[in-house]
């Protein structure tokens, strides 16, 4: 499978020098072209801050500090992100990849028409369109998005919270991208919500065969619908693997401890555990293995040498993770 969109070796800070905190840690991250990559890890882990980093969105005092972001546009040669100018970074944000980000729906304008808000995007996209043209284009997006087309002419206030965020990601389809980034808000009471935008996008890709990397901290629902699944932890990556055999079998400590965190997605309702301990302080990392102050299994290796990313060794080509309990990922040091 040809990737879209390879991160390497990313590295964000927020602020520099003795101050600076290590968002993001040497991310290595590829999403493959018409792929679903869900990114999940808990609170603060760096997952919101690797979506701004590699689109280039990053908030001051955020900072790419290194590493590497490649596009690979449906034809035409590789695009280094990190190096494009200004105009060139807004042809890749807007025709290539798509952002719908954490509370993006409270971002269309209350005083303007759904139409108004979603046309311009259209005419912006598509400058030499007929206004009837438009209108049909603006229609067909909404019904994509299962929104019926008499709603055109709402104010956002007139649309559910699900209702808006499903405009968003029409007005994100409207350009027609390769890549559709969506970060998810971490509130409990949005699992619902989150539940149908990311079935819905899944559908859609199925459809219009753009890649998804869906960022949430739900993992029973990226179990569901994504192909494959990265987890975070301490600006890491610390396992990836293809969303099933995840899910059948977590290699990592902390997984096993995200996927016991979550009620099951069938059969009888269980308690929900969660991780003891709390994520790590970025200014005080624990040394080795950013989990071991909190894992089960934490042995000799932990806490003096950090497990680098790879194949666990077995036979599962596809799986990478970071934890000496696999030690083929790379020999234990002596
Ligand atoms: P959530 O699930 O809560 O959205 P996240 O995984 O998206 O969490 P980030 O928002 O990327 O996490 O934050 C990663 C780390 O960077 C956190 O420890 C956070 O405290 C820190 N951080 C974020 N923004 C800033 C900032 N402006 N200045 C300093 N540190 C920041
Ligand atoms: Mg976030």
């Amino acid at each position: 499978n040809e990737p879209v969109l390879e991160i390497r070796k990313l590295r964000v800070d927020y602020g520099l020098g003795d101050e600076a905190v290590h968002a993001v840690r040497e991310v290595d991250l590829t999403l493959h072209r018409g792929e679903v990559l869900g990114l999940a890890g808990e609170s603060g882990s760096g997952k919101s801050t690797l979506a701004y980093g590699l689109t280039r969105l990053l908030p001051p005092p955020g900072v790419i500090s290194g590493g590497e972001v490649i596009y690979h546009p449906a034809d035409g040669p590789p695009v280094d992100v990190l190096s494009l100018d200004p105009a060139g970074l807004r042809a890749f944000r807007w025709a290539e990849t798509s952002i719908v980000f954490q509370g993006a729906m409270n971002s269309l304008n209350p005083v303007h028409k759904v139409s108004t808000q979603l046309l311009d995007v259209i005419r912006a996209h598509e400058p030499r369109s007929t206004a009837a043209g438009r209108r049909a284009r603006a229609r067909e997006l909404l019904r994509l998005v299962g929104i019926a087309a008499d709603r055109l002419d709402s104010y956002p206030h007139q649309l559910s919270g699900g209702m808006r965020q499903r405009v968003m990601i029409a007005m994100a389809l409207a350009l027609e991208p390769q890549v559709v980034i969506m970060d998810e808000p971490t509130t409990a009471l949005d699992v619902v919500m989150q539940r149908q935008i990311l079935g819905q996008l899944a559908e859609l890709r199925d459809r219009l065969g753009f890649a998804v990397l869906f960022i949430t901290h739900d993992l029973s629902l990226l179990v569901e619908f994504s192909d494959r699944i990265a987890i975070m932890y301490g600006g890491r990556i610390v396992e990836e693997a293809p969303a099933g055999e995840l899910y059948r079998r977590a290699l990592h400590p902390y997984t096993d401890g995200l996927l016991h965190s979550f009620p099951a997605l069938r059969g009888p309702r269980r308690e929900l555990t969660g991780i003891p301990g709390s994520p790590p302080d970025l200014r005080a990392m624990p040394t080795g293995c950013a989990f071991h102050p909190r894992c089960p299994r934490a042995f000799t290796p932990c806490a003096a040498e950090l497990p680098p990313l790879g194949p666990p060794g077995d036979d599962a080509p596809e799986r990478a993770v970071a934890c000496w309990l696999h030690p083929a990922a790379a020999p234990v040091p002596r």
